[in-house]
């Protein structure tokens, strides 16, 4: 069993349920000290997973006891965070929000013999528990120090009559126990900082071990899941509430999840950025929450994947290839087909006239109609990608090369390369090829069908992005903290080139077709309203799922006139549209 149900007093279990009316409450509680990342994605869909399906609640509760690190910022991309994955709190709570009530508390707990203020200094404590070596633990002089006298200390401690350091507030616990939480652990520690809620209220902060189970308590939590590091934390939890004599949620844990080819922790994230490895915490390389969405990457798929890895207590790395599956099987779902080229070459098809000009309509999902359909011209002079060129040709390759026929992607016909016009410089300027326009048994039966895009200004062809942005993993194996000794091992394994920004790309007028009907949507709407670019996403087709980047500079009047106008727009890759054979 993951967790077992302590006594506790009827009483109190009496008004537990008088509060929950015997329904399941359960909380999410990050600390507002950076961006939520794939692991936190686990912990939200754990925590309001399970009150869902109970028919509970789940609140989202700040856990702000570290004013030091705590910022504004992180608390709004928080709950933006939670609510992109589709969630809403049922409460919003601060652990700065119950300070007085776990003041009260500690006092309570002073009052009962069951906390003291100590004088010791860190390596002090640290012998008093048997230092590097194990040895013996005991007691310091302040633990049996008179009641009245830690209660005095305390109050000192709040009037910012002791620095820093040189007074805590520790529970009496057990110094003999097993378990290293029950040594005496800190409950309040003297910090001169300014919080983000309190400002300069306190200068005496709650430590993450006292505070935590108590604000379940008070919030009245059924079941406090958190990770399997706070194992060892589950009887300090039981002990507080019962020591201070508070209704007692039950602990479970859960484990850890983690993903191959990167580092979540936010030191090690701050690292990165700050030594210019990464462009920021939401660069699409990362694993942020809000990096995978600036990425391109639906919440549903990020929800997808870690249900599927279900609820156990094991930590787990699980191989990032199985999360890029998911967004493929959601992309397909909901992206729409377009061509892009990202390196042009120019194919100019002489046997049409001039003037040629033909509508061409393509169905934004071959096979569903849902998505409807858009227009593309179709003229004499093209675009296609330079890859799909080879002047010297071989019996296993089915791409254009001379005299071999290839066939136009949304056209049943072929063209042929018949001439390669040259630059001075011998690089190739454009090929000349011949559209096919035979029909019955003499036309050409290519094997494969190019995207192209269609040189035609007047009606905006092509549309050109200003940057494609191509990621590649951002380090260089699977596990970057074993290249290494030290908690710096990861920095010496990123892979310098792993963002490759194309320049030149095109893309037809589908593109902006699917802006506009995106935008006309309401969904569409309230996202770009919120300049949430990334929610526009497409497959180029042949060659991966893409999404406007939030660096993308677009107008509504941009969007009306289904212009590129003043727009610069600039798409992520999210995926390749097949794993990588070599992994
Ligand atoms: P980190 O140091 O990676 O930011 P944390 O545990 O300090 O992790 P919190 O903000 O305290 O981050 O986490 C909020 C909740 O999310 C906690 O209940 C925590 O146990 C859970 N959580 C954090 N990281 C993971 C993870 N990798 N997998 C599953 N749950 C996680
Ligand atoms: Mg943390
Ligand atoms: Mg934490």
């Amino acid at each position: 069993k993951a967790g077992e149900n302590p006594q506790i007093k009827p009483e109190l279990t009496k008004q537990h349920l008088a509060a929950t009316k015997g329904s399941v409450i359960t909380r999410f509680p990050p600390e507002p000290n950076g961006l939520l990342h794939i692991g936190h994605a686990k912990a939200i869909n754990v925590n309001f997973g399970y009150a869902k399906v109970h028919g509970g609640t789940c609140n989202l509760r700040y856990d702000d006891t570290n004013p030091e690190a705590e910022e504004q910022e992180y608390v709004d991309s928080i709950l933006e965070m939670v609510r992109w994955l589709g969630f809403e709190p049922h409460n919003i709570f601060y652990s700065s929000d119950y300070f007085h009530q776990l003041y009260d508390l500690a006092i309570k707990l002073t009052e009962k013999g069951l906390a003291y203020v100590c004088h010791c200094t860190g390596p002090e404590i640290k012998a008093q528990r048997g230092g590097d070596e194990r040895g013996p633990r005991y007691a310091c002089k302040h633990r049996d120090r008179p009641v009245a006298e830690s209660l005095a200390e305390f109050q000192k401690m709040k009037e910012g009559r002791y620095a820093s350091g040189e007074a805590i507030l520790r529970m009496k616990m057990d110094i003999q126990s097993d378990n290293n939480m029950m040594w005496d652990t800190v409950a309040y520690r003297i910090l001169y900082a300014s919080h983000h809620r309190t400002g300069t209220e306190w200068c005496i902060y709650p430590t993450y071990d006292f505070t935590h189970c108590l604000c379940d308590s008070f919030e009245n939590i059924t079941h406090s899941l958190c990770t399997c590091e706070f194992i060892m934390s589950r009887e300090s939890y039981y002990w507080l509430c019962d020591a201070v004599e508070v209704y007692k949620p039950v602990q479970w844990e859960y484990g850890r999840l983690s993903v191959t080819n990167t580092v979540l922790s936010k030191r090690k994230l701050l690292k990165l950025r700050d030594k210019g490895l990464v462009r920021a915490l939401d660069d699409p390389r990362l694993f942020t929450l809000p990096a995978l969405r600036r990425r391109g990457v639906p919440a549903l798929a990020i929800n997808a994947f870690v249900r599927e890895l279900g609820v156990t207590t094991a930590d787990t790395t699980i191989d990032v290839v199985r999360l890029d599956n998911h967004i493929r099987d959601c992309l397909g779902e909901i992206a729409p087909r377009i061509m892009a080229v990202t390196h042009p070459l120019r194919v100019v098809l002489t046997n049409l006239p001039e003037d040629h000009f033909e509508q061409i309509v393509l169905p934004f999902k071959p096979n569903d109609e849902s998505l409807g359909t858009y227009t593309v011209p179709f003229t004499r002079v093209l675009y296609i990608d330079s890859s799909d060129f080879r002047e010297v040709d071989s019996a296993d390759y089915f791409r254009l090369a001379p005299n071999k026929p290839v066939g136009l992607q949304g056209l049943s016909r072929a063209i042929t390369c018949t001439e390669v016009r040259r630059n001075v410089d011998g690089s190739i300027a454009e090929l000349v090829c011949h559209y096919d326009t035979s029909s019955g048994e003499t036309k050409p039966k290519p094997k494969t069908f190019i995207q192209w895009v269609a040189d035609c200004p007047k009606l905006g062809s092509p549309v050109r992005l200003d940057e494609v942005r191509v990621y590649n993993p951002l380090f260089k194996h699977d596990n970057p903290m074993g290249v290494g000794e030290g908690s710096d091992a990861y920095l010496s394994d990123v892979d310098l080139e792993s963002l490759v920004v194309v320049k030149g790309a095109i893309a037809e007028v589908g593109l902006w077709d699917w802006i506009k009907k995106y935008a006309a949507t309401e969904v569409g709407r309230k996202e770009l309203e919120k300049h949430n670019v990334e929610t526009v996403r497409f497959q180029f087709k042949r060659i991966g799922y893409f999404a406007l980047d939030k660096d993308t500079v677009m107008t509504a009047a941009d969007i009306e006139n289904g212009q590129f106008g003043s727009a610069k727009l600039i798409m992520n890759r999210i995926v390749t549209l097949k794993e990588d054979p070599k992994k």
